[in-house]
C-alpha cells in the first residue's frame, strides 16, 4: 500500500463551536483545499461531544475527542459519565479530553477540577485512549496529577511554554501541541521553549475558533490557519515548512492512531536541503542521549533498518547529489563501521558534482584499527565529529562507548582531520555535566571549532 503523502493535522480545533447554519462547511473545505490531511475536533462539554462525533461521522478524515473541559467540570455527572464512556468507544474518537485544570478563570471550583482530571485520565487508561490536557496557572497540580497517574499517551494542548510541563513532557513522552501564540512577537518564553521540544513530541494546532495566528490574530480562527503556525515553528526550529509538516504528520498519525506510520528502512532522507545517509544501525556508542533510543524517527523518517543497504542501494536512494547541498553520513548508527563504503559512496558523489559530510562519534580509527583520516582525505568537504564531553570520565559515562580509549581515540581523530581535512567541526550536546566552555577550548586546542547541538540529533 503507497504511503499516504504528509499533509498537515490540525491536532485541535472546536469545529463545533461554528454552527452550521454559519459557515462551518465552508471552513472544513477551506481546510482540506489548504492541504490539510485531517483535523481533530475537540468536544469541552456535554452538547459539544455530541456534535463533535456527529462532524466527524460526516467527515471521513475529521476524527474528535470526548470528554469535559475544566470549565464544565462541575457538570460531570455520574449520568455524563456514562455516557461518555460510551462515546468513547465510538470508532471516530481518538481521544479523552479536553481535560486538566485552570486556574486563571477558575469557572469550576479547583478540587472538582482535580477530581474530572484524574476521571478523564482512568478513561483514557481504561480505553487505551490518548488524553489531550489543558493546564493554564495551573502547571504545579497538573504536573503532581501527572506524576501520580501517568498516561500513556497524552498531549499537552495549546503549550504555553513552561519550562516545567516541556521537562515534564521530555521525562514521560507526552506529545507537545504548539498553538498561534507562537506567531505573537511578544510570546518571548513560548518562542525559546518551542525551539527546544524533541522533534519525536512535536505537533501543531489551532485551537480554533480561538487564538488566530498572524497574520490572521483578530480573526476567528480555523483550521486552514494552522500552516502560519507551522511556517514559525518552523523557523523558530532552523528547518524547513516541508520538514515540520512530515515530522508533525507522523507525530499526529502515532498518538491518535489515525492513518499510516512510515515503514522503517530510509537509506536517504531529506532535512533543509541536505541529504542524510543511513547505512547502518550499529554503533560503538551508547549515548545516553541519543534519539534512537527513544524513537525510530528522525524529523519523521523513520531509520530502523531490517538491512545494511549495499552501495547500490545507496546510490539509487541518493540519484543525483547535485539536487542538495550536501550529501552527509549520518544516520542510526556510526558510518564508520562500514569505512569502505563510505569511501565509495564519498567519492561517487564528488565526482557527480555533489558536496560531502562525514557526522561520526570519532571511533572510526579505533574501530578499523588504523588511521583512517589519510584514507577520507581528499573525500570529505566537511566532518563533524561527536566530542560530546571535556574529559574521559565524562565521556564514559554519557555515552558508554564499546572500545577501550575511546574518548583518546576520539581528540586523535579531531585533532587528524584537522590537520587533512578542509572543515572540521567537534559538536557537544549542552546537557548536565557537559561544560561547554572547557569542550570549546578543548575543541580550538586540537583545531576544530565547536558546534552545540541539540540534545536529540545523532552523529
Ligand atoms: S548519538 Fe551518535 S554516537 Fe551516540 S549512540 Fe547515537 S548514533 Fe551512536
Amino acid at each position: 500500500m503507497p504511503e499516504h503523502p504528509p499533509g498537515l493535522i490540525d491536532t485541535h480545533c472546536h469545529l463545533e463551536m461554528i454552527r452550521l447554519d454559519q459557515d462551518r462547511n465552508e471552513v472544513i473545505a477551506r481546510a482540506f483545499d489548504s492541504g490539510l490531511e485531517a483535523m481533530i475536533t475537540v468536544a469541552s462539554d456535554p452538547a459539544s461531544n455530541r456534535m463533535a462525533i456527529a462532524i466527524a461521522e460526516a467527515n471521513e478524515n475529521i476524527y474528535c475527542s470526548v470528554g469535559v473541559h475544566p470549565h464544565e467540570a462541575k457538570l460531570l455527572t455520574d449520568t455524563l459519565k456514562s455516557e461518555i464512556t460510551l462515546m468513547a468507544r465510538h470508532p471516530k474518537v481518538v481521544a479523552i479530553g479536553e481535560t486538566g485544570l485552570d486556574y486563571h478563570y477558575d469557572h469550576s471550583p479547583r478540587d472538582t477540577q482535580r477530581d474530572v482530571f484524574r476521571w478523564h485520565l482512568k478513561l483514557a487508561a481504561e480505553t487505551g485512549l490518548p488524553v489531550i490536557i489543558h493546564s493554564r496557572e495551573a502547571d504545579e497540580d497538573t504536573i503532581s496529577i501527572l506524576r501520580d497517574s501517568p498516561p500513556r499517551r497524552a498531549v499537552l494542548h495549546c503549550f504555553s511554554g513552561s519550562v516545567q510541563l516541556l521537562d515534564l513532557a521530555r521525562e514521560m513522552g507526552i506529545y507537545v501541541s504548539v498553538a498561534g501564540p507562537v506567531t505573537f512577537s511578544k510570546s518571548h518564553g513560548l518562542r525559546e521553549a518551542v525551539r527546544h521540544i524533541p522533534d519525536e513530541l512535536l505537533l501543531v494546532e489551532t485551537d480554533s475558533p480561538y487564538l488566530a495566528p498572524v497574520p490572521m490574530r483578530g480573526k476567528r480562527n480555523e483550521p486552514s490557519f494552522v500552516a502560519h503556525t507551522a511556517r514559525e515553528v518552523a523557523e523558530l526550529r532552523g528547518v524547513t515548512f516541508d520538514d515540520i509538516v512530515r515530522i508533525t504528520t507522523v507525530n499526529s498519525r502515532k498518538l491518535f492512531g489515525i492513518g499510516d506510520i512510515p515503514g522503517g528502512g530510509s537509506i536517504a532522507y531529506r532535512i533543509r536541503n541536505s541529504l542524510y545517509l543511513n547505512i547502518t544501525n550499529r554503533c560503538s556508542n551508547r549515548c545516553s542521549f541519543c534519539v534512537r533510543y527513544r524513537s525510530d524517527f528522525v524529523k519523521g523518517h523513520n531509520l530502523s533498518l531490517s538491512r545494511e543497504p549495499a552501495t547500490a542501494d545507496i546510490k539509487a536512494a541518493i540519484g543525483d547529489p547535485a539536487d542538495y547541498d550536501e550529501v552527509v553520513f549520518c544516520g542510526y548508527g556510526e558510518p564508520t563501521m562500514r569505512l569502505d563504503i563510505v569511501k565509495e559512496v564519498a567519492a561517487w558523489v564528488r565526482e557527480k558534482g555533489g558536496r560531502v559530510r562525514l557526522n561520526t562519534n570519532g571511533h572510526g580509527s579505533l574501530i578499523n584499527g588504523r588511521n583512517i583520516v589519510p584514507e577520507l582525505s581528499g573525500l570529505l568537504d566537511e566532518v563533524s565529529v561527536s566530542l560530546d564531553a571535556q574529559d574521559a570520565e565524562t565521556y564514559e559515562r554519557l555515552c558508554s562507548p564499546e572500545l577501550p580509549g575511546s574518548f583518546d581515540a576520539v581528540l586523535d581523530f579531531i585533532r587528524a582531520s584537522a590537520a587533512a581535512l578542509p572543515t572540521v567541526k567537534a559538536t557537544v550536546v549542552d546537557m548536565e555535566g557537559v561544560d561547554i566552555e572547557a569542550c570549546r577550548r578543548l575543541a580550538e586546542s586540537l583545531g576544530a571549532e565547536l558546534r552545540i547541538r541539540d540534545y536529540d540529533v545523532v552523529g
